[in-house]
């Protein structure tokens, strides 16, 4: 039977006030997967205050209780995590299963490192130059957050950017991806069972205008967490400072791999192509361009091409399976789109270029690992987010040319360095300009401690342990005469 989830607000499950609810489709069939409730402003409102008063309640708790509450949550993913979430997590956001389990232990990992943080809301002292006078800083929850996700990794996206607010004593609202709302319903239900009182997390589902846009305007929210695509956080930006509220942006990007001279083509190739083509590519800091060093540049690509055909496809549960469909249509018309362009102004398909066929001969979401070799630069392949299994390979002449090309984006979210030569990384790691780079591994990688997030139109701000709670914290100064003569 179909899934039918209402919005869960305070605890409830509240039905839309426009009466309306819309299909979520399965990605690998683009089959009726659940109806979900459509949430607009009235509900938001409603989703608002009950925050409001969560907050309240939640703030005032002792850390201990709010560390226990998150330690709990993070016990019932990890074991029920299984039965609860990995299911949804495949048929929903198209996740292979390894993907998906990946997420479900990432999650556990988050919340664990989201519960320290809830006893370190540390607070500072500073010399005054009069002695009669002291200085304190303290830290204080912003209040209210909204949390918006996206639907690639709908499950520890949406933890990251919830469980260290919460722990830092603020309340959530949280509005996923209108392709992933259910499992953003069970995170919430397993945070209500774990003891965080039910007005302190609410998930309003809808879309990003009707649902979405009144979240980030409401003058009663006071920090917006945003995981999306650079258009979305641009907006989204410029909503935050009409008000003066902070947001956290972590958006879209077009991460570079430098393959340098002293590496073998077929180890780097494979690091390559898992960093471009795991989850089908739809990973913000996927490899999906790769700049290579002439003298390895006919045996690396000869080597990926290979790699990129030996990838098993399809089934989803199968733990073997590297990647499934696409999330919907218009993101297989935009890859498509990226590779037409590329190619009709100069660009050479290596491998890949179109989806594959349901069994019935019907193209399905599935779209081939492509490589394309020397997209022009300025290419939507090369300059914008395909955000699926293409990546762009082009030759560099040395690490200097192999460094500006890198940086020749308007995103700088990530990047990884494949060489055994430490001062070549460590170089290329100073220059390139991303929120991370990585050396001898691709330029993927999760941390719960980490201060993920990007430079450039990659977004604004830090997420990941004590990076999230210098976000979702306010500081304050208060000093004190001691001998005031009042
Ligand atoms: P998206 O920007 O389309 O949507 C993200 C969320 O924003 C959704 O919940 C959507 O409904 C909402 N939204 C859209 N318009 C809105 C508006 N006007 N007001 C308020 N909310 C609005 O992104 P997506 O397609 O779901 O996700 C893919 C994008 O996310 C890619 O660009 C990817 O790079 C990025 N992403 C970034 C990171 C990171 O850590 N930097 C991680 C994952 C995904």
């Amino acid at each position: 039977m179909i899934k039918q989830t209402e919005l869960f607000i305070g605890g409830l499950d509240v039905k839309p006030q426009t009466g309306l609810y819309f299909d979520v489709l399965a990605p690998e069939t683009e089959q009726l997967f659940a109806r979900a409730a459509q949430a607009s402003q009235p509900d938001v409102e409603l989703a608002v205050k009950t925050a409001r008063n969560g907050f309240k309640i939640w703030s005032s708790l002792a850390p201990r209780q709010r560390e226990a509450a998150l330690l709990k949550a993070a016990d019932i993913v990890a074991a029920e995590g299984k039965t609860r979430l990995l299911d949804i997590l495949i048929d929903e956001s198209g996740s292979a299963i390894t993907k998906a389990t990946f997420e479900i232990n990432y999650t556990v990992d988050l919340l664990r490192t989201a519960a320290g943080e809830a006893r370190r809301l540390y607070g500072d002292t500073f010399p005054n130059d009069n002695p009669e006078r002291l200085s304190m800083v303290f830290r204080h929850p912003v209040g209210v957050v909204a949390v918006v996700s996206p639907y690639n990794a709908p499950l520890s996206l949406l933890t990251k950017m919830a469980a260290f607010p919460l722990a830092a004593g603020n309340s959530v609202v949280i509005k996923p991806s209108e392709q992933t709302p259910v499992i953003a319903i069970e995170f919430a239900k397993i945070l209500l069972e774990a003891g965080v009182p039910a007005d302190a997390v609410s998930v309003v589902t809808g879309f990003g205008v009707e649902c979405g846009a009144p979240l980030v305007e409401h003058p009663d929210v006071n920090c917006i967490a945003l995981t999306g695509s650079t258009q979305t956080g641009i907006h989204i930006g410029a909503t935050a400072m009409k008000r003066m509220v902070r947001a956290q942006l972590e958006l879209g990007g077009k991460s570079a791999a430098l393959v340098l001279d002293d590496v073998d083509p077929v180890k780097a190739a494979a690091i390559v192509a898992q960093g471009i083509f795991t989850h089908a590519g739809q990973i913000c800091m996927a490899n999906s361009r790769v700049i290579v060093a002439k003298a390895i540049y006919a045996d690396f690509i000869s080597a990926l091409k290979t790699a990129a055909e030996q990838l098993q496809i399809g089934d989803l549960r199968d733990p073997k399976t590297i990647y499934g469909p696409l999330i919907n249509r218009a993101a297989v018309n935009k890859i498509s789109q990226h590779i037409a362009e590329a190619v009709a102004a100069g660009a050479e398909i290596l491998t890949g270029g179109t989806t594959l066929p349901y069994p019935n001969g019907e193209p399905s979401l599935v779209f081939q690992p492509t490589v394309l070799l020397n997209s022009p630069l300025h290419c939507s392949a090369w300059r914008d987010e395909s955000f699926g299994p293409l990546t762009n390979v082009v030759m560099a002449e040395d690490l200097d040319h192999a460094i500006a090309l890198a940086n020749d984006s308007q995103f700088g979210l990530s990047a990884s360095v494949l060489t055994k030569n430490i001062y070549a990384a460590m170089r290329a790691a100073k220059e390139i300009d991303a929120g991370s780079v990585h050396i001898g591994m691709h330029s993927f990688q999760s941390n719960a401690l980490a201060p993920i997030g990007g430079s450039k139109l990659s977004g604004l701000g830090r997420s990941g342990g004590a990076y999230s709670t210098e976000e979702f914290t306010e500081l304050k100064w208060v000093s004190i005469e001691l001998n005031a003569v009042l």
